[in-house]
Order: structure tokens, then sequence, then C-alpha cells
């Protein structure tokens, strides 16, 4: 696993609108669907079994993130499909070869411990992972002989699990992931100073997953304490666009659009460039395109190998290359504080999708600029994105845009 730099937790957050029952529903913002989140066969077969059509909100915002390896606090409710959102990227990623305890999910009650466990085993049928539960109230013989047998998961309750540690029947030197399942009742339970003492005996090499269905200062100290860089995906409200970022739509036809594109990148305001396309077929014939005009871009979708993918952010992180062409699902894990300018090649297929599209540009106080191309018949989507974010949109033309190309300061956030 690569080391990470310790950074404070600084909260950059993902939102997807969920109706008030808060049951496991697709999001039909992010109209995802599980082939597209870069899960295995096996487990697309096995997702398939076990009736999961499509993702809920928060698996479609957090597994690209969980995928990733990285650290979040998932804001979401049970019931609201949060158990697999955090079982399949760890299903997906351990070492069934190893024996030593690669997972431990820690639960404020044994009721949800075995709930979870329950979801475990589903979703891990047809794999050789052993998943043990290990709650206060049971007994610790029965513990011992499941501990025994090298469980690769651990699902338990802080007083319990700290019991073994201190016992030394149970040990926490080689986990790859934690995952701190409705944290806020396990602060108000009491058990915040053993969650604590616990995460102080697991491997910082972990990749921690933190899901509460409110986020008390507790939680955040947490994650600034024992997380490392972590993002807040929550799928209790919805975004807000941040006030920095400036917008515009820029009307041309749809023959014009590449023309105008290349303005657009051609401004030297224009420092790192994230480019949406509504499907992954437009956003290769764009790489493609852009490529053979000389162009300094990269594309990552949902077709790519992970190391694709892992590879054309990398060199986009690091402002290797310019402008990343992407669609929504890939951008989705994405968080990169320098993007300059957001370019809608495709004008979003919801207001929310564009809402996620340009709270990937201003972010951390700085300014961004949000430019999305549109044919005429389009402004009737821009008007409903700006009845959404209570937001007007600045109208050009690709005119205007000519005229404006060679000003300075013109498209500065
Ligand atoms: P959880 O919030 O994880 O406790 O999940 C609540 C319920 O939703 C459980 O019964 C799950 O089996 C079910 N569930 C989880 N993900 C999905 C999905 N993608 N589609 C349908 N049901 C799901």
């Amino acid at each position: 696993m690569p080391t990470r730099s310790r950074r404070p937790f600084r909260p950059t957050h993902r939102t997807a609108y969920l109706g008030p029952d808060e049951l496991p529903q697709p999001d039909p913002a992010a109209s995802v669907s599980f082939s597209e989140l870069g899960l295995s066969a096996p487990m697309l077969r096995t997702l398939a079994e076990v009736g999961y059509s499509d993702p809920t909100p928060i698996q479609a915002l957090t597994l690209p993130v969980a995928l990733s390896g990285r650290d979040f606090v998932g804001q979401a409710r049970t019931g609201s499909g949060k158990t697999a959102a955090f079982a399949v990227p760890i299903l997906e990623r351990l070492d069934p070869t190893s024996k030593s305890v690669q997972a431990l999910v820690l639960c404020p009650t044994r009721e949800l411990a075995a709930q979870v466990t329950v979801e475990f085993e589903k979703l891990a049928q047809g794999r050789s992972v052993q998943i043990l539960t290990v709650v206060g109230g049971d007994p610790i013989r029965r513990q011992l002989d499941g501990l025994l047998a090298h469980p690769q998961v651990v699902v338990g309750t802080p007083g319990r699990v700290l019991d073994h540690l201190q016992r030394r029947t149970l040990s926490l030197g080689e986990i790859r992931f934690v995952v701190l399942d409705e944290a806020d009742r396990m602060l108000d339970m009491g058990f915040a100073p053993d969650v604590e003492r616990i995460l102080l005996q697991t491997s910082k090499q972990r990749q921690t997953m933190l899901f509460s269905a409110t986020v008390p200062e507790w939680v955040h100290r947490l994650a600034s304490r024992h997380m490392q860089d972590a993002e807040t995906v929550s799928v209790s409200g919805r975004t807000e666009l941040v006030p920095t970022v400036r917008q515009w739509c820029i009307e041309c036809s749809w023959s014009e659009k590449e023309e105008a594109l290349g303005m657009l990148m051609d401004s030297p305001l224009v420092t790192l460039g994230l480019i949406f396309s509504n499907t992954k077929r437009n956003a290769d014939h764009l790489h493609t395109a852009l490529l053979g005009r000389g162009y300094d871009v990269t594309v990552i979708h949902g077709d790519l190998s992970q190391r694709e993918r892992d590879q054309a952010l990398e060199r986009f992180r690091g402002s290797k290359v310019r402008f990343l062409i992407a669609t929504d699902v890939a951008a989705r894990g994405l968080d990169i504080d320098d993007i300059s300018h957001v370019i809608n090649y495709d004008i979003p297929a919801t207001p929310e999708d564009y809402v996620h599209r340009v709270g990937r540009t201003a972010r951390a106080g700085r300014d961004g600029v949000a430019l999305t191309l549109i044919t005429p018949i389009e402004i009737l989507k821009i008007r409903d994105i700006e009845r959404h974010t209570k937001r007007s949109i600045e109208r050009h033309t690709l005119e205007d845009l000519k005229l404006l190309a060679g000003t300075a300061g013109a498209l500065a956030g």
C-alpha cells in the first residue's frame, strides 16, 4: 500500500439527495450502475445474485473513494445500504490467502454487529473469507476458538475488541481496513475512549472508513487524529455551490463545440482543467480528437482499468498534464484542490450532477470557473440548474468567446 502523508482533516464534501424515508433506492441523480464502479466480475455476479440491481446513493458515492484506498467519513444512516458500501470494497481488496486479521468493523451494538456480519457473509459468498463477530455478552471461549481459526474480517463492539487486544488474543498489526460504523452512536454509548485506544493499536497503513448519521465534534476530531486526508461523503442533504465559483455557459452549435473547447483550452488562465463528457464514448472520442490537435490531455472513465485510471489521475494531480477528460462516475473519487476550471463539454444530465461537477473547482477557498457548452435547445437545462442552485449563470455566445479569448483575465475566477 502506498504511504500517505499525514494531513489534517479537511472535510471535502460530495452529496446526493436522498428522499425522506432513506430507504435504499437507486440514486436518480447519479444513475450509476455497479458495472461502472470498477468492481470485479465475481463481485458483480454476487451483487446480481443477492438482488442488488443498482447502487444506493451512499454506495454510488463511496465505492469509488473506498476502492481508491482513501479514508472517508460517510454521512449515512442504517437502511441506506452503508454496510455494502464498506463490505464490497473490503472484499474486493483483501487478500484471502493471508491468515491475519485484515479488516476490523467496530459497531455500537451487538445487534448491529450481527447485522453487519450477515450482510458481509452474503456478499462474501464464493470467496474463502472468514468473518468473525466479537461482541460483549457472547461466551469468550467461543470467540477464542473463532480467533484461532484466522478470520480475515472481525466485526465487533469496542469493549470486547479491546478486551481481546488486552488479552493478546487478537492482533491488529496487519490490519488494512478499519470501519467505524455508526460512530455517533458509539460516542453516545460511551465508547469514544475505547475506539481511540483500538485505533492506536492498528497499523498506520490502514484505510479508515467512518460512517455516521450525524457528524458531531468528536467525529471531526477522530478524523483529524486518526484519518489521513479524509473526505466527507454525504447523502443527507443537498450540496450547495461554493460562492467563489464563477459560472459561464457558452451557446454554440454541435459542430462548433470542439472549436469552443479549443478556445477555452488555449487560455493560459486555465491552469488545470477538468473536462466532463456525458458518456465514455464521447470521452474517448474527445480524447483522440484533442490529442490529434496537440493538446496536453488525458482521460478517465469506467471502461479503463484501475491502473490506467490511477495513472491518468496521478499525472493530472501532479500537473504533468493540463487537462483531464472524465465521465461523472470516474470523477467521483476525484479530490484535487488546484482545478482552476471545470468545463462541461456536455451539459450534465441533472442539476445535481452539475453541482457535483462544479464542486471539483473553487476548493479550499480558491477561485474557480465553471464553463458549460450548450446548444440552443439546452438553454432550458441551464434554467433548471439556475433554479436548483439559486445562482445565475452568465450567458455567452461563441462570438463573445472569440472576442474575450484575447482579453486578459476574461476567464479568470
Ligand atoms: P444497510 O444500511 O447496510 O443496513 O442496508 C439496508 C438494507 O438494504 C439491507 O437489507 C441490505 O441488504 C439492503 N441493500 C443494500 N444495498 C442494496 C442495493 N444496492 N440494492 C438493494 N438493497 C440493498
